[in-house]
């Protein structure tokens, strides 16, 4: 992130509730008009802001660059803590209005700001904490449809069961169990905390917990944030969960798991079963809210 140069530069305001993002343009120009990619910003950081509460860093940078290279429109994401929250997003000149209104990359990078940066070899959380949280974002703000983020989760989770020769999330450092092994993390952690409290509390209340302790600019071992997280909810879900799967493989009946969700693959989709004995948690996880009013979040 080159902050020198972002720091002198024109910037555009995104003002979510008390959250100040400042958009600075690369060189190069979008087919679209900036307005429209500022707007996208500011779509984005609403969405992640009603999940957690409040956007998760007071003060934040995000440098868009532009790319003529072919590849996908959305091109990729960074977030940093170092010196302050702040991320890279690189987009193609000819991104469309629709490529924006699909994106994901935004809300998952912005969804990083709200976790303390951890050690390396807790990655999984990190990743995993970002792509568990994105779709549900997007589905509570009424940008996605409970069909389709049931159906990537049924679809990505896999890939993130223990192989042959896994030594646990800790220990075990491949694309599948940094991001869906951590996204099983978080979906087996959500599930639990629902049980454990009848439904009263869930991930999202620790992960508020959390961000209220700190974001993305604190470095912060994994142990406290979970005991912060368990505190929140009444539970030791995070830590006892984080106990069966840091160090071995710590297998997961993945059909018996969507079974009890009720969500079930059929020829011409998703299908939901609401009388599935967790169903409930399933309906609240992607449940739509509205604006919120103590934190005044507006967009
Ligand atoms: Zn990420």
């Amino acid at each position: 992130m080159p902050y020198s140069a972002f720091d002198h530069m024109p910037f555009e305001s995104v003002q979510i509730g008390d959250a100040l993002i400042r958009v600075v343009f690369g060189p190069g120009a979008f087919d679209l008009p900036s307005q429209r990619i500022v707007d996208f910003v500011r779509q984005s950081a609403h969405t992640v802001a009603l999940y957690f509460g409040r956007f998760p860093a007071p003060a934040a940078r995000l440098l868009v660059l532009n790319t003529t290279s072919p590849g996908r429109p959305i091109r990729s994401g960074t977030a940093f803590g170092y010196r302050g929250a702040a991320i890279k997003l690189t987009l193609a000149a000819s991104v469309t209005a629709t490529d924006l209104d699909r994106d994901w990359i935004l809300v998952h990078e912005m969804s990083h700001l709200a976790l303390p940066t951890l050690p390396r070899r807790h990655h999984w959380f990190e990743e995993g904490m970002a792509s568990y949280v994105e779709p549900l974002a997007r589905a509570q703000a009424g940008l996605l449809s409970k069909e389709r983020v049931w159906a990537d989760m049924v679809k990505g989770i896999p890939q993130g069961l223990p192989q042959t020769g896994d030594q646990g999330l800790d220990r075990t450092h491949t694309w599948g169990r940094t991001y869906w092994g951590g996204a099983l993390f978080c979906l087996l952690a959500d599930i639990e905390i629902r049980q454990v409290t009848d439904g009263h509390r869930g991930l999202q209340h620790a992960l508020k917990a959390i961000l209220g302790h700190g974001n993305i600019e604190l470095e912060s071992p994994i142990e406290p944030l979970l005991e912060i997280g368990d505190h929140a909810t009444g539970t030791q879900v995070l830590a006892s969960l984080y106990g069966r799967m840091k160090d071995r493989p710590y297998p997961v009946d993945l059909a018996k798991l969507w079974d009890r969700l009720g969500v079930r693959i059929a020829s011409g989709g998703i299908e939901f079963d609401d009388t599935a004995p967790l169903a409930a948690f399933r309906v609240a996880m992607t449940r739509r809210l509205r604006v919120l009013t103590r934190n005044r979040v507006t967009s």
